[in-house]
């Protein structure tokens, strides 16, 4: 490949800095000013406006996505004894957050052509132990929620979204953490994310969420009076500043990330990669494509000066962590087809239109060589 002309990072959490740096600098300087460090006024402003802009009664600020996974779990009653149904391919704080609580995770592959949770395999997984079901709106691709509700309502089974990846995002015209339970990761690379850890839980079930509020401050609602055994989940009053601030900006970023995912769509043509749904609104946390001999073509275009990412290159129900669960390679081919060929492509809303042009053009070049 020739000398690069171009450099094209993967993210740019800097450049979006830049354009928000006296408001960002302000609501930081407003929570060192006031000391509050730990929840407090900033925290609490931002549970109320990601709580309007997600259509829901409550969002409960909490310390990472995976505090709120399962903080969510240990709210619905979630414990040994239990089992909760997700997807082979997802982060590893979705099986992680079960694991806590002590309940069996019991894994169901995901289906083509859009690549989110298969209903029919989580239709045979359901048994009279299941109590949760948590579909991954992965990439920023919501599930096929319906499906699912209405399943889980047959046997009364509740849903819990992980959202980790999917602020904004719309599922029949329904905004991601409308209704039921979902969680939220406001890790920095996130299309909402922090300076710092962050996460969240909505709901619109006030019981769920005075519970939640007790369990992640030491099993209190009052100082130093603990009724149940507690966690520190809290938010740090930094955080909820950074991220209300940067909530105004969510929909434009998103929109943005849309425009450029129309672009590489109109470049890519027929090449593979999953589908996207009528019936959602995508916000494109990940923009996937799959590749054959995926190492080398990553390392041409490395020499492109472009960076990509993989997610993830080890489907849960294979990582060593997990290998007492006893699920083997084979198991749940549609997770390990993305495991092995999935490459994502440079998408934030900082990145220029005309780099897509670029990168599609190296990813063709890069291709090519590694045939
Ligand atoms: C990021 C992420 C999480 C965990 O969030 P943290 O804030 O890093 O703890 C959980 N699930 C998915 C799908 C994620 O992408």
């Amino acid at each position: 490949m020739s000398v690069a002309t171009r450099h094209i990072p993967f993210l740019d959490l800097a450049a979006q800095y830049k354009t928000l740096q006296p408001e960002i600098d302000a609501a930081i300087a407003g929570v060192i000013e006031k000391s509050a460090y730990i929840s407090g006024p900033a925290v609490e402003a931002f549970e109320r406006d990601f709580a309007a802009y997600c259509d829901a009664r409550h969002h409960v600020a909490v310390g990472s996505g995976t505090d709120a996974l399962h903080l969510a779990l240990l709210a619905l009653g979630v414990g040994p004894g239990d089992e909760v149904i997700t997807q082979a391919n997802t982060f590893i704080a979705t099986l992680e957050a079960i694991a806590y609580t002590g309940a069996h995770i019991v894994l169901v592959d995901v289906a083509p052509p859009y690549y989110d949770i298969d209903i029919q395999a989580v239709s045979a997984a359901i048994s009279p132990r299941t109590k949760v079901i948590i579909p991954v709106h992965l990439y920023g691709h919501p599930a096929p929620l319906d499906a699912l509700r209405s399943l889980a309502a047959r046997y009364g089974i509740a849903i819990l979204d992980d959202a980790a990846q999917a602020h904004g995002a719309r599922y029949r015209g329904r905004r991601i953490g409308s209704d039921g339970l979902a969680a939220f990761s406001y890790y920095p690379s996130k299309n909402l994310g922090a300076y710092g850890e962050g996460g969240g839980v909505t709901t619109n079930d006030d019981v769920l969420a005075q519970n939640m509020r007790r369990l992640r401050d030491h099993g209190g609602s009052v100082r130093y009076v603990h009724d149940t055994l507690g966690y520190n989940y809290r938010m740090d009053g930094i955080q909820g500043a950074v991220l209300r601030v940067k909530l105004r900006y969510l929909d434009r970023w998103n929109a943005q990330r849309r425009s450029l995912a129309a672009t590489y769509d109109g470049l890519l043509g027929s090449w593979p990669r999953p589908a996207v749904s009528p019936d959602v609104e995508h916000v494109y946390h990940i923009y996937p494509v799959f590749v054959h001999n995926r190492e080398l073509v990553i390392e041409n275009l490395r020499e492109a000066g472009v960076s990509t990412g993989i997610h993830y290159p080890i489907p849960a129900h294979l990582q060593k962590a997990f290998e007492h669960l006893g699920y083997s390679a084979g198991a749940f081919p549609n997770a390990e087809q993305l495991a092995n060929e999935e490459l994502s492509l440079p998408i934030y809303p900082e990145l220029e239109e005309d780099s897509c042009d670029y990168v599609v053009a190296a990813l063709r070049c890069a291709a090519e060589l590694a045939a």
